[in-house]
């Protein structure tokens, strides 16, 4: 069979999509930090001025998954389940009023969530969260994991009744 010229390119764009090409979301650590104020490490780390996240519902059936999966077709788009269980969707952006020197440009009128974020207890000194789903694949491999778990349990429990 004579394949069309053009299938290439398309598996091509396919294999892109697949691996996103994502802005990494980095919560870098300094060599000097112990001697570093709390402005200056942040200043040099921005991390927290490069993404916005909004919490998601649990995926418990077939049409919220596939939202999902559509979700993470999106470069720059992540899923991630914090420590406390929660779902929620990452947007990997910088905002717009973050300026060259790490510094915000509307400090003084800047929303109320930056100013209750507490470097003590950032994204850079802890892991926050349990679960960082990159790719459709990455998130259908956990559901399907969980799927199997909860199968098993189940299934011992019955054993245990009988
Ligand atoms: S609060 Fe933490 S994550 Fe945010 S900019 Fe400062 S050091 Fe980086
Ligand atoms: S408003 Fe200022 S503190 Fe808040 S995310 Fe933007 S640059 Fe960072």
């Amino acid at each position: 069979m004579v394949r069309p010229k053009t299938e290439p390119k398309l598996k091509k764009k396919k294999k892109a999509i697949n691996e996103k090409g994502d802005s990494p979301l980095e919560f870098p650590k300094f060599k000097n930090e112990k001697a570093m104020t709390v402005s200056e490490i942040c200043c040099k780390c921005t991390g927290c001025c490069r993404y916005v996240s909004t919490v998601l519902e649990k995926p418990r059936n077939k049409s919220t998954i596939d939202h999902y999966v559509w979700f993470l077709l999106h470069k720059n788009v992540q899923i991630y389940i914090d420590n406390e269980g929660d779902w929620n969707l990452l947007f990997i952006t910088p905002c717009t009023e973050l300026q060259p020197d790490g510094r915000c440009g509307i400090y003084e009128t800047r929303p109320v969530i930056c100013k209750e974020y507490s470097p003590d207890s950032c994204s850079r000194v802890g892991k926050d969260h349990t679960h960082l789903f990159k790719t459709p694949a990455a998130l259908l491999e956990y559901l399907e994991e969980q799927k199997q778990l909860k199968a098993e349990k189940k299934k011992s429990q019955k054993k245990i009744r009988n």
